[in-house]
């Protein structure tokens, strides 16, 4: 915990691991860089999962966790959304939250500042009872965080369901999106997933300042529309692409063993990496078609599995698979690829994989986290949203930044196999991978800039940080 008079941050990222670990590296870069202290908070319903547990175990001393009583959200039905169990569980914290800075308070150790993630927003009510400066830190990209700053507006203006909407819904400086393809908690207006993600985004401009794990020759003319200054939305810090570096030690883990031994042996750029995050599931069905067409592809692969369920996001408090994953496989599949493909349970070394030189291509869920992970290593992507704001993320991955291919649905709603084939050969060895590979590999070189010491990104975390270090008492 804080010494008295150094800078003192305190950050709750909210449950998800895509909400934690950068969190974990925007952190680390306060510690590294300008000298702050860091006090993480984390809340939960439950215990910390195995992955959760692993990250924070490994986080260096200089940086504290003090870890909430549960949440009880025994009262809230099974089917809610994982937008509405996220918010309450940090909402529900807050009594917790205000025992501790009571306790801070009376030690004269409070922080200086809050730092959230887009569903901690609640938590501002502490922090303002204390007079600790609330700031937010989206862990995703500057267009979808635009179009969360404009959903009030959007909310009041249009009537229907945005999926009826007849037109793409433009914002300034984004890329135009159909109402289809708008968040997943966005697409049923009557739930109260939706409800909740209204309920950040109107407390948006409640922050003292929004940090964006983005860089400005990703997203140009998002960044730009956002730093134009507004009295409806406060200072905005394009300061990524924060993403975990990894460490090159497996520290005895057998997945991160048989992962980097693999890759060892095969040719360079010759590997699709296959994963849908930390939480993305398919159904039956579409496993199967994903299986036989990496199969039939003949190309080399690593694939991360998850046992199949008819709901996208069903592993995403907990990303280890409660059944046995392998099980699920169509029959004879690891004999039939086991000269040309390496199948993991539930949970891989990515940003390891990511970095190894044998791997060309990555087909992914486009969650914020594994796109940027991709983006400095320079490996092109396939595009496969499932839930939360991946549509979006993959419309600007595939028709903005032109990084990614993406597979055509079927009329019943699955990627055929024909299909896999035709994307992953397209990737792997077609014109179309070139394009996309030349524009990853640009990118990578970019993205050294921004994180440069006088880079774009380097900068605006500088100047945000000195005016932390001014709110210090
Ligand atoms: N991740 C990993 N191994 C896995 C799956 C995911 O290390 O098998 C990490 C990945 O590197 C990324 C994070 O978990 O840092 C997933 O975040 P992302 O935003 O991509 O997606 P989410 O899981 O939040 O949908």
């Amino acid at each position: 915990m804080a010494e008295a008079n150094t800078p003192h941050i305190a950050i709750i990222p909210s449950p998800g691991m895509g909400h934690l670990i950068p969190l974990i590296e925007l952190a680390k870069r306060l510690v590294d860089h300008h000298n702050f202290t860091v006090t993480f908070i984390i809340t939960g319903e439950f215990s910390p999962s195995e992955a959760q547990r692993s990250v924070l175990n490994s986080l260096p001393s200089s940086m504290a966790s003090v870890y909430l009583p549960p949440a009880d959200l025994s009262d809230v039905p099974s089917t809610a959304g994982i937008e509405t169990r996220i918010s309450l569980t940090v909402t529900r914290s807050n009594p917790a939250l205000r025992e501790l800075f009571g306790a801070l308070s009376a030690e004269k150790r409070l922080p200086a500042v809050l730092i959230v993630d887009l569903f901690g927003t609640d938590a501002f009510d502490v922090a303002v009872q204390f007079h600790v400066s609330p700031f937010i830190f989206y862990t995703s990209n500057a267009n979808v965080m635009s179009f969360l700053l404009h959903l009030p507006k959007l909310d009041e203006t249009v009537s229907c369901a945005f999926r009826d909407l007849t037109e793409s819904i433009k914002i300034p400086g984004c890329v135009s999106v159909p109402g289809k393809d708008l968040f997943d908690p966005a697409q049923d207006r009557g739930d109260d997933a939706y409800k909740w993600l209204l309920h950040h985004a109107n407390r948006f401009k409640e922050a003292k300042g929004i940090l964006v794990n983005s860089f400005v020759d990703l997203e140009p003319n998002a960044i730009k529309a956002l730093q134009e200054p507004s009295p409806d939305k406060p200072p905005v810090y394009p300061i990524g692409p924060l993403v975990d570096t990894g460490s090159s030690d497996s520290n005895g883990n057998d997945e991160y063993d048989e992962c980097l031994n693999w890759l060892e042996k095969q040719p360079f750029g010759s590997v699709l990496y296959v994963s849908f995050g930390s939480g993305g599931t398919l159904t039956s069905e579409q496993f199967n078609e994903l299986a036989f067409g990496l199969a039939e592809s003949g190309k080399r692969f690593i694939w991360v599995i998850r046992s199949p369920s008819g709901i996208a996001n069903s592993s995403f408090f907990n990303p280890h698979s409660q059944t046995d994953p392998f099980s699920y496989l169509p029959h004879g599949f690891l004999d039939r690829t086991k000269e040309k493909g390496l199948v993991v349970g539930s949970w891989a070394p990515q940003v390891q994989i990511l970095a190894h030189p044998s791997v060309g291509g990555f087909l992914t869920h486009c969650g914020w986290n594994s796109t940027l992970e991709s983006i400095v290593n320079g490996v092109p992507l396939i595009a496969w949203p499932l839930y939360a704001e991946q549509k979006m993320n993959a419309l600007l991955l595939v028709e903005d930044v032109g990084a990614a291919l993406r597979p055509r649905l079927g009329e019943d709603g699955i990627v055929q196999r024909e299909e896999v084939v035709r994307v992953v050969k397209g990737l792997m060895e077609g014109e179309e991978g070139t394009v996309v590979r030349k524009k990853m590999k640009e990118l990578k070189e970019r993205v050294v800039r921004v994180l440069s010491n006088d880079g774009f990104s380097t900068k605006s975390l500088t100047q945000v940080s000195l005016k932390w270090k001014a709110y210090q008492r």
